[in-house]
């Protein structure tokens, strides 16, 4: 079990760090029935905070399967108008919203995928205004996580059920920068005060085109939008409220250009997908466009995630992260993006950041799209950051920088 002490402390970095919730403001929690303790300090934590009302939505992962396993295609391709309203509410109020992520892997391995898709489909349309509102950063959001049972076992499989959740808890709050003696906040202070230089280095150097080169196979460059922007670390809403999105985060990350990528990559972690998880796969890109793919394990949910819309076969992110990272080095495969993709080079499939580029939360679709955005209703990261990977910057006057070396920062 984690410490009371170590439970206030998460719940208050979750608060103030992650989603930095502001006097009166609305604060939604989505979180799985697993981690109602850690829902508990969270929700105590954000009226701290002085939040007007907390909303937590449950989910619960079993009884969503069920809906899977039983609803009609068409039933699952419904969303009701209240779930709509919902969001709707939360957008007009610049709501905040923490999300405590504990996926169960596995979990719908026997399930249909074009269930899963229909389901996913018909969310991701009935709900594009709320995911436009949040991926431009319109109000705070922070993505954090909790161990489950099943997780915490895939994790540590040779632990027993208790053992592996304490493991897994111990292994989240190192990653996310909590210990018994420190003092998380000025930890994060510092941490996001480092990811901002980097950030400011690679700006400066306004690449036109990324190489990625490695012994797996890899061997592919990304051409990066003008104008664009390496973020990574907080984010400012529109009010300059410092806010961050993600609880751990390594990444500096931008824009790739949407018909610029060319070659192949091989991917180094497995891709958890719709409840199932991509294994050894690699893909090759041509003007942009997934042209080629296989998958050793789970290659039809690959296929399902690049033919999920128009902008799910296109990049949407190119993000850095050396070799040698704290979550790399604590050598824990998490099956969980949001510490695999902090541990390792990542891109990803679907939609790009609109933050990625200089104005682009002020620009429309059109104007976006003439830059090279992408925009799809999915965005799916994954891994290929490998030991011995080399990233060269070509920059508009046709200099190499080298980037990477042996897998890291040498910038
Ligand atoms: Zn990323
Ligand atoms: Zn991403």
């Amino acid at each position: 079990m984690i410490s009371n002490k170590l439970l206030e402390k998460y719940a208050k970095l979750i608060v103030v760090v992650g989603a930095n919730v502001q006097k009166g403001q609305m604060v939604s929690v989505n979180v799985s029935t697993d981690n109602n303790i850690l829902a508990r300090a969270v929700v105590k934590q954000a009226y701290l905070a002085g939040a007007s009302k907390v909303t937590v939505n449950w989910t619960d992962d079993y009884c969503s399967k069920e809906g899977f396993m039983y609803r009609s295609i068409e039933s699952l391709s419904t969303v009701p108008s209240y779930t709509v309203d919902k969001y709707q509410e939360f957008v007009d109020n610049n709501g905040c919203a923490i999300s405590i992520s504990s996926p169960v892997p596995d979990l719908n391995k026997d399930i249909d995928p074009s269930k899963l898709q229909a389901a996913n489909i018909a969310s991701r349309k009935a709900l594009s205004f709320y995911s436009d509102h949040m991926m431009a950063s319109r109000s705070q959001w922070t993505v954090v996580a909790a161990p489950n049972a099943v997780w915490a076992k895939k994790v540590f499989p040779n632990f027993n059920e208790e053992e592996a959740v304490d493991a897994l808890w111990k292994a989240i709050l190192e990653a996310s920068r909590v210990t018994e003696e420190n003092d998380p906040i000025e930890e994060w202070n510092k941490h996001n005060a480092a990811m901002l230089a980097h950030n400011e280095i690679l700006n400066d150097y306004e690449f036109d085109t990324l190489h990625f080169k490695n012994s797996l196979g890899t061997d592919i460059s990304v051409k990066l939008v003008d104008n664009h922007i390496w973020a990574g670390g907080g984010e400012l809403d529109p009010r300059k409220v410092l806010f961050n999105p993600n609880i751990p985060t390594e990444e500096n990350f931008t824009m790739p250009h949407k018909y610029g990528v060319n070659g192949k990559v091989v991917a180094t972690k497995p891709l958890n997908y719709q409840g199932k998880l991509i294994e050894d796969f690699w893909m090759e890109f041509k003007d942009g466009k997934v042209v080629n793919y296989d998958a050793a394990k789970n290659k039809d949910v690959l296929t399902n995630l690049v033919n999920f819309d128009a902008g799910s076969s296109y990049l949407g992110e190119i993000a850095l992260i050396s070799y040698n990272s704290p979550i790399s080095n604590s050598g824990i495969l998490f099956f969980n993006t949001l510490f695999d993709e902090n541990a390792s080079c990542h891109m990803a499939l679907g939609r790009a950041y609109v933050i990625n580029v200089v104005d682009g939360p002020d620009k429309s679709l059109e104007e976006l799209a003439k830059m090279g955005y992408n925009h799809s209703m999915a965005h799916s990261d994954f891994m290929f950051g490998s030991k011995d990977l080399s990233v060269i910057g070509i920059t508009k006057a046709g200099k190499e920088v080298v980037v990477f070396k042996d897998g890291n920062f040498v910038i």
